[in-house]
């Protein structure tokens, strides 16, 4: 049975890759009808952050990417929270010391960053010089006397060449010699990435490792400890890099892209607009088609087709896929998730009477169509909120026209005494001035529209003139015939 895990540290918010390796990840699952397991990887304690583990959770969820097992709905492969697995991490350790396939080393942080520093000096790469691999008890008694207190290193194999398949990069290889004893469980007893993923991933059953290609360099120490455990090695698969619209490597601090998953719901994407787009990060399935549902995706995803080479991340078509799920999505859906932005910038107050929320809804029906975020709905429906308008150039250079005084007096007219002003009505009233003035088309109905709107494009204009009501309507037109 597939099994897959997204494995984030509590250290932040859900990042737009961390979001993209847990996608994949649920994909491979899901189109296996295989399990979904995030775990939460909490071990570089200093980094934790209170609440994140639980934040990340609720983003995953809003995403649609649903887990089947976790810290909160719990498993037959449980605890899923690293710090709660301290004593398994510790019986492994503890096995490899009996063995002599570990052993406890004592350089202080002080001597590491030293041996670092002249072995660089000497134009070597860093590695862990093992001074202390083979001591005698009395040789530790003495270290310990001295106040050191030892972590538990891996000692690594000399001479050897570790290979795999990675899934999406092809073979890959390692020299042993190249990797100095590690550091699998640190001085306080907490263990390392390497030592607790590895652990994690085979108790867990992992068949697949689905992660970021920053960890590629991290696989061949994991694959030293399935080899000691006599573990099954799962398919690693390294998925690559993100790049900005710059070509540069995206980074937490890159302000070219919005980063956190939490920012996209602010600003109103909708969650299948982001999966839709993070899929497409790295992944292409066959043909054109690039607009699929989770449910589609979770059919046609494959590790084969996840490229070795940089996605892009152009936020462009995020955008438009965005205005893509939003065009698709009912009315009332939309306004549900755009009545909280015009209650934050003070347009409306919620919770609204029947009437209001009526209003309020065509009101955001007219603007559905040319959306790409939830938020632009406040700037877009500002003239229905404002009793003052501000004018365009373009629209200045319309109501400068020969005719406008004509046709907006005639409209007026018509509006004078109007009871109503369904669509219907002001259909008929523009046709009457129509009659009366004798112009039409544009001549007619861009001054109208920009006497009302200050701009010269937008939505329907006899539903936009509705909407605003005669009020509104009548001392914008009135304020510029006088
Ligand atoms: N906790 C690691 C991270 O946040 C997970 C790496 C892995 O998937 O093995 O990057």
């Amino acid at each position: 049975k597939v099994r897959t895990r997204y494995a984030p540290s509590p250290t932040g918010h859900l990042h737009i890759g961390g979001a993209r390796t847990a996608l994949f990840s649920y994909l491979l699952a899901k189109k296996h009808r295989g399990d979904f397991i995030v775990r939460i990887e909490d071990t570089d304690t200093e980094r934790n952050v209170e609440g994140a583990a639980e934040k990340q959770l609720s983003m995953l969820k809003w995403l649609g990417i649903e887990w089947d097992e976790s810290v909160d709905t719990g498993g037959p492969y449980g605890p899923y929270r690293s710090m709660d697995r301290a004593d398994i991490y510790r019986k492994y350790a503890d096995q490899l010391l009996s063995k002599g396939l570990a052993y406890y080393s004592y350089s202080t942080p002080e001597e590491l960053e030293k041996e670092r520093e002249e072995q660089l000096a000497r134009g070597e790469a860093p590695k862990y010089s093992g001074w202390d691999r083979d001591l005698t008890a009395e040789q530790r008694e003495r270290l310990e006397a001295e106040g050191r207190v030892p972590s538990i290193r891996f000692r690594v194999p000399e001479g050897r060449t570790l290979v795999f398949e990675d899934a999406i990069r092809g073979r890959v290889k390692f020299e042993t010699d190249g990797i100095g004893d590690f550091i699998i469980m640190r001085p306080d007893g907490r263990p390392t990435y390497n030592f607790a993923v590895a652990i994690d991933d085979a108790l867990m059953k992992i068949t697949h490792v689905i992660r970021g290609e920053e960890h590629l360099s991290n696989t061949p120490r994991q694959l030293l400890i399935y080899e000691v455990f006599g573990f099954e090695v799962p398919t690693f698969a390294h998925v690559p890099l993100i790049l900005n619209a710059e070509g540069k490597k995206m980074s937490k601090r890159d302000e070219t892209i919005i980063q956190f998953i939490d920012q996209y719901k602010e600003l109103g994407y909708l969650p299948e607009a982001i999966i839709n787009f993070i899929a497409l990060l790295g992944w292409a399935p066959e043909g054109e088609e690039e607009i699929f549902s989770m449910e589609e995706l979770c059919n046609i995803f494959s590790l084969e087709r996840v490229s070795k080479a940089p996605a892009v991340f152009d936020t462009g078509k995020l955008n438009w896929m965005n205005g893509h799920y939003i065009k698709k999505a009912p009315l009332e859906r939309i306004a549900g998730l755009a009545f909280p932005y015009l209650e934050q910038a003070g347009r409306i107050s919620l919770p609204m009477s029947p009437e209001q929320e009526e209003w309020t809804t065509r009101v955001i029906g007219l603007y559905q169509e040319q959306l790409e975020s939830i938020s632009q709905i406040v700037e877009l429906t500002d003239l229905f909120f404002q009793s003052d308008i501000t004018y365009s150039d373009e629209a200045k250079k319309v109501l400068a026209g020969d005719q406008v005084p004509v046709v907006l007096q005639a409209f007026l007219n018509q509006l004078d005494g109007a009871e109503s002003l369904s669509p219907d009505q002001i259909k008929t009233m523009l046709k009457n001035v129509q009659k009366e003035t004798g112009y039409k088309g544009k001549q007619l109905f861009m001054p109208v529209r920009a006497a009302v709107t200050g701009v010269v494009h937008g939505p329907d204009l006899r539903e936009t003139i509705s909407l605003l009501g005669a009020d509104k309507v009548i001392k914008r037109i009135q304020a510029l015939v006088d």
